[in-house]
């Protein structure tokens, strides 16, 4: 993975343009895979394909792509909502506590929005 930090950043805080290149990088790569009709995902290797579990592994390949078409477009929404969130200054700040969202969430999950203790008590 190309990552190009040269520069530690000021009071260790992470650049949020670091997390908008990443962001930006994984919508792109959402929004082609969301484009790409669902019959050519393939995701069964060619040789495993032939036999009788062809029809079945079909079927389970067209629920999977299905349910990951729709998580894609739920991650989308939440990356636009960080792009949105970087723009506004307000990147890594939780929205529901005001406290910051420590980096290595961010890192790990760079299109969250709330931190995790409020992030793992909705209600
Ligand atoms: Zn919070």
């Amino acid at each position: 993975m190309p990552f190009t930090s040269s520069s530690p950043g000021r009071s260790g805080r992470a650049e949020p343009n670091s997390f908008k290149r990443r962001l930006e990088a994984r919508d792109v790569e959402l929004r082609e895979r969301l484009e790409r009709p669902s019959d050519q995902t393939s995701t069964v290797e060619p040789d495993r394909a032939i036999g009788r579990l062809t029809r079945l592994d079909a079927m389970q390949a067209g629920h999977v792509s299905e349910e990951l078409r729709r998580q894609a477009a739920a991650e989308r929404s939440r990356i636009a909502q960080a792009l949105q969130r970087i723009a506004d200054g307000t990147y890594g700040i939780c929205p529901r506590c005001d406290e910051p969202i420590p980096d290595a969430r961010l890192e790990a999950k760079p299109d969250a929005v709330l931190c995790l203790a409020c992030a793992s008590s909705k209600t």
